[in-house]
């Protein structure tokens, strides 16, 4: 049996996690899960580090995780566990799909995108300083190594998946080297790629996108671009209740929905499993690929099939329209496996 490690996080992760997990259960995936705990809820359970080193070794030895959103105090306190984790990890490539659901009312029809953001450097180097009283400094940080990794990974994924342009992001004119060093390593990697290499400055970007979403197809950005268009992107389908993603590294994958632990509606049954179950679909395919077994493509794609039926049939959480629970919801997504 395959093990999966599971992180159940903070705020409604653990919610989600158990709704996801009784889906996949009731699918068959036939996974074993070892629980690791990351965030408020790793100090909370008298651990002295929001992230365990059992819990990074755990990852390691695996090689795959689903995760629960992990909460980052504002201001102060400690550093983001979700950032740490994918630098840890080298989890260099961020994948988050985004797309129109059935039953789901949005602004737009045939969005159909995939934000690839590099995961690793960035504004969220975590390099700052106080220079003198009143003056302080953030380091963005641009590497050769990670701007060619991420463009060759957009490349990678976006041959795999047959599509057939990439649109990266930046801000060039401003950010000279930094975004100059990304936007030149990614025309050195798509050079006389049968893919296309789109550029557009990030605010006229992010202004195309809310006028016409359907004309991206594969939008490429650094750290701190991907993780605001994730969300403004999650914005166009219905919301971060139906938004999923990956963080992918040669040694190891954690599979994680784009929200966060949404303090606001933690413990009362109102979160959306839906992004973090569609998120352990893109789990089983990963697993599929690594281990060649059909089995897992299989139920990710019976999951998906129960997930769009109930939504057709107007199964929903209350976050995208509907009335149910989360554990309801998750009871309504079994109801239609197969
Ligand atoms: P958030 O994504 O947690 O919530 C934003 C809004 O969306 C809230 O109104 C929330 O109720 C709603 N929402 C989010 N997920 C939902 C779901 N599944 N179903 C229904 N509604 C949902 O963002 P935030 O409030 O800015 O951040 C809260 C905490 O999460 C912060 O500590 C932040 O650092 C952390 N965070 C963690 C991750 C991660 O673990 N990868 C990602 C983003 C934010």
């Amino acid at each position: 049996m395959t093990t999966c490690v599971l992180i159940p996080g903070d705020g409604i992760g653990p919610e989600v996690c158990d709704a996801a997990l009784r889906v996949l259960d009731a699918a068959g995936a036939g996974l074993r899960w070892e629980r690791a705990l990351a965030g408020s809820a790793a100090l909370e359970a008298g651990g002295d580090s929001p992230l365990p080193e059992a819990t990074v070794a755990a990852v390691r030895e695996h090689r795959v995780a689903l995760k629960g959103p992990c909460t980052t105090p504002v201001g102060g306190g400690f550093a983001s566990v979700n950032v740490a984790l994918r630098k840890r990890l080298d989890l260099y490539a961020a994948v988050r799909p985004v797309r129109n659901l059935p039953g789901v009312a949005s602004r737009y029809e045939g969005v159909d995108l995939v934000i690839v953001r590099e995961n690793t450097e960035g504004l969220y180097s975590g390099i700052e300083n106080v220079i003198t009283e009143g003056v302080v400094t953030s380091l963005k940080v641009a590497t050769r190594r990670a701007c060619r990794n991420i463009a060759e990974f957009a490349l990678g994924y976006a041959r795999s998946r047959g599509r057939r342009r990439v649109t990266a992001f930046h801000k060039a004119n401003i950010m000279k080297l930094s975004d100059g060093l990304f936007l030149d390593c990614a025309r050195e990697v798509f050079a006389g790629a049968e893919v296309e290499l789109d550029e557009r400055i990030i605010d006229a970007g992010c202004m195309k996108l809310v006028q016409d979403p359907g004309q991206f197809d594969v939008i490429l950005c650094e750290n701190f671009y991907g993780d605001v268009v994730s969300d403004l992107c999650a914005g166009l389908v219905g919301g971060l209740g139906v938004t999923p993603g990956a963080n992918l590294g040669d040694e190891a994958a954690v599979f994680e929905a784009v929200h966060g632990s949404a303090p606001d509606i933690a413990g009362r049954d109102l979160a959306n499993p839906l992004a973090l179950l569609m998120s352990a679909v893109m789990l089983l395919n990963h697993l599929a690929e690594r281990e060649g077994e059909a089995h897992f493509r299989e139920v990710g794609a019976q999951i998906r099939a129960a997930y769009d039926a109930a939504l057709r049939d107007d199964q929903k959480t209350r976050d995208i329209g509907g009335t149910l629970g989360t554990a309801d919801f998750a009871s309504a997504v079994i109801d239609r496996l197969s």
